[in-house]
Formats: C-alpha cells, structure tokens, sequence
C-alpha cells in the first residue's frame, strides 16, 4: 500500500512486539534480552520511504496479484529505494506530466473573394489516451517478509512472514483498484471530458467573420460553453491549468491513505518452528468496501477560489 499506511504497520508491529503478553517475540526477549527483539525488528522496519517525484505512490487500470512467498517482497521493492515490511499493495499513479495535453486548434478556410466572410472548421482532437498505471497486490498465502539472528551465543535465525488470507488479499486488491478508479476518474473529468467534447466539435464550422482570428475566436467560444468552469479556455495558458488540475485531481486519491481508509495492521504473531508468522487484518480506520461510485467521494474539482 502506500508509504503512510506503512509507516502506521511498523508502528503497529513494534509496538505489538515489545507488548509484555505478546508471544513469540517475547519468547525472544526473555532468552535473548531486548537487544534481540530491537534488532530483529530494525533489521525488519528500519528502512524509511522514499517519494518518486514522477509517481504518486498510492494503490490505483487493474492490479495485479503477486503469488507467495515472494509476492509482498516483489511488491516493496516498488517503493522507491525500500523495502518496507509493509507496503501490501502498490500502486503507482502516473503524474500528469505522462499525459498527452490535449490541444483545441482550428484550421482557416480561405475566403472565396477577396474580402470575403473567413471560417475556421475545428480540428480532430489528438490522441489523449489515459495513462496505465502499475499496481500490485498480494495473493492470499503466507509472504516472507525477512530474518533477524538473535545476537549471542545460540546466533539462532528466525524467519518474519505476513500471512495474507483470502479476504485480506481481496480487501488490498479492492483498494489498490480504488487508486486505479480514481485516477481513471481524474483523467475523465480533465483530459477525457475536453478529448471527447473537441471530438464532438471537430469539422464543425465557425463564421463568418471578418478575419481568422475572430473566426477563431467563435469557435473558441463554442468550445468553451460546453466546458465545465474548472477547464475554462477563456484564461491565458489554460493548457497549463488544463495539466494542473489533472495533477490535483489525480493527487486527491491520497485522501485514502491520509484519512487512513487503507490502513493494515499485523495481528498478534504465530509461531510455526523458527517463522513468527503475522496475520494481516484491518484496523479501525480500514474502510475499503463501500457501495457506488467510490471515487465520487474523493476526486472532484476544487472549489472555484473566490
Ligand atoms: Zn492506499
């Protein structure tokens, strides 16, 4: 999942393992002290993330399961120069410099006479697609997550694993398609809407006029009446507001991670032989499977600024 949610396993986890009627790790520490328990745990947790300036590192087309044992591993080694033994899924939003910008433009049609009525007729859009977003999640089973070796005479080395059941694994990947959706969403309402709204003007005519820039002017209008106000042409450099509000938008999917929806935390451990074994499951804050249009809730354009 995301860096936020990673951070807040690790907190969860530390805090569980030095937990006085916590089990195994506690088996750890009265043989071999809190030295081991701290080391086992740092060699685990201490790994801070790291932000890619092109990618918004969230959970967001379609995920993809990663397989046990080496599911989860595979999907860290996407947090940019981490390997953090919390990062379930992964998703990693294109910012809105991958985009193709889409362009309004128009082509004059000379008059017959001279001094005669001008025209533009408006051009096909050019291709505009949606990005593909990478995104990972892991298939239900047990991950390794990584060893510790108890420092002192006995050097024995133990094994962490999470273990992903069948609903947990559903739960990541439903949330890292929340990511997808959402930046699905926040390129339909920014490039998507004006691709499709200059498809369904192109060849149209505008004029007559007395030169090609009030001819232009004409169509430019038109297009911008059938623009929502946040994608307004009528503004200098709109195709630079164009691109940041599709990076806003596409940002808003953060939201989730911030207000904690995908939050994950590690259960009390099991032991099987040399593994502690550390189920995933909700929090309190956990909130993935809602009904409807999920990105309604969080990707809409800003308020106009007064
Ligand atoms: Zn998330």
């Amino acid at each position: 999942m995301h860096s936020h949610k990673s951070r807040q396993l690790r907190a969860a986890k530390v805090e569980r393992g030095l937990r006085a009627d916590d089990g195994p790790l506690t088996q750890l520490q009265r043989t071999a002290g809190n030295a081991a328990v701290c080391k086992l745990m740092s060699s685990l947790h201490d790994r801070a993330p790291a932000e890619s300036p092109e990618v918004l590192v969230v959970r967001a087309g379609t995920t993809a399961a990663q397989a046990p044992p080496g599911g989860m591993n595979a999907i860290q080694t996407n947090e940019a120069g981490s390997a953090l033994g919390a990062a379930a899924g992964w998703t990693g939003i294109k910012m809105a410099g991958a985009f193709v910008s889409p362009n309004f433009t128009t082509t004059w049609i000379h008059p017959t006479k001279p001094g005669g009525d001008h025209f533009v007729t408006v051009d096909p859009p050019v291709a505009s697609p949606d990005a593909v977003h990478d995104s990972f999640y892991p298939a239900a089973g047990d991950h390794k997550w990584g060893t510790g070796t108890v420092p002192g005479p006995g050097k024995k080395t133990y094994e962490a694993w999470h273990r992903v059941s069948d609903s947990m694994s559903a739960i990541i990947r439903e949330g890292e398609q929340e990511h997808l959706d959402d930046a699905k969403r926040a390129y339909d309402l920014t490039y998507g809407l004006i691709t499709t709204t200059i498809a369904g003007m192109a060849g149209q005519k505008f004029g007559p006029a007395k030169s090609p820039t009030e001819a232009e002017q004409l169509a430019t209008d038109a297009f911008d009446a059938k623009l929502p106000a946040a994608l307004s042409v009528k503004k200098p450099a709109y195709r630079a507001a164009w691109l940041q509000l599709l990076e806003t938008l596409l940002k808003q999917s953060k939201l989730r991670d911030l207000r904690g929806w995908h939050d994950l935390q590690h259960a009390k451990p099991l032991t099987k032989g040399d593994r502690y074994i550390y189920p995933l499951e909700p929090t309190n804050t956990t909130n993935i499977r809602k009904p409807g249009d999920k990105s309604i809730e969080v990707v809409n354009y800003p308020d106009p600024t007064p």
